[in-house]
């Protein structure tokens, strides 16, 4: 790992930490169980960070701390925190280091095809086709959600979804949109624990 690298993983450990903590204080009006997800998160980061220390590989799971905490940097275009070139830098690191998933790859893809207007709609079909090909097991993953929406394993209403619509183009001009199917759908809590405070007070209910 180059040092720039390793440099901006600590930065953004040791930054959203700071942050974390904050909402820790005994003033903050955050509820215990978010201030437990963040001891949670904390004790993560510490624990990259130690192995950064031991000049130890990180892991998979690691690495997707690291993109959620290099996250706000990145999209801090106005570099309002002075680290969104390395935050950019790192991100494109990751891109590489990370194992890529059928889904994430048929992504990028569309995302590609998405800066051609004449892309034709076939080749979303044959994007869509290889998809399934490659991810026979759909079903058997089994539902992760209840009728309600609820994540069948923590409860929460939150969900990252994707929607591929399939747009047709005259030109720069819309003229048909076919609506897409909710396709990765992910509860909040179980995968981004660091951006779910954000959206708690849509999880209220019971
Ligand atoms: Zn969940």
């Amino acid at each position: 790992m180059e040092d720039e690298i390793g440099e901006q993983i600590r930065f953004v450990l040791e930054d959203g930490n700071e942050g974390l903590r904050a909402a820790l204080d005994p003033d903050s009006d955050l509820d215990e169980e978010n201030k437990q997800m963040n001891r949670e998160l904390i004790q993560q980061h510490e624990q990259i960070l130690a192995k950064l220390d031991r000049d130890e590989p990180l892991s998979q799971e690691d690495l997707v701390v690291v993109r959620d905490a290099n996250e706000i940097h990145v999209n801090d275009s106005l570099n309002l925190g002075g680290r969104h070139e390395q935050a950019v830098a790192l991100d494109k690191w990751l891109d590489q280091a990370m194992d890529m998933s059928v889904d994430k790859a048929m992504r990028v893809l569309e995302q590609w095809l998405d800066r051609d207007s004449h892309t034709p709609a076939r080749v979303y079909r044959a994007l869509r086709t290889l998809r399934e090909e490659a991810t026979p097991d759909d079903g058997d993953r089994g539902p992760a959600f209840d009728e309600e929406g609820k994540c069948l394993k923590c409860g929460s209403r939150i969900s990252f979804a994707d929607v591929a619509d399939t747009v047709v183009f005259a030109g720069d001009e819309i003229v048909k949109q076919y609506p897409g199917d909710i396709t990765n759908r992910h509860c909040v809590r179980c995968h981004h624990l660091g951006l779910y405070p954000e959206f708690r007070e849509h999880d209220g209910g019971d």
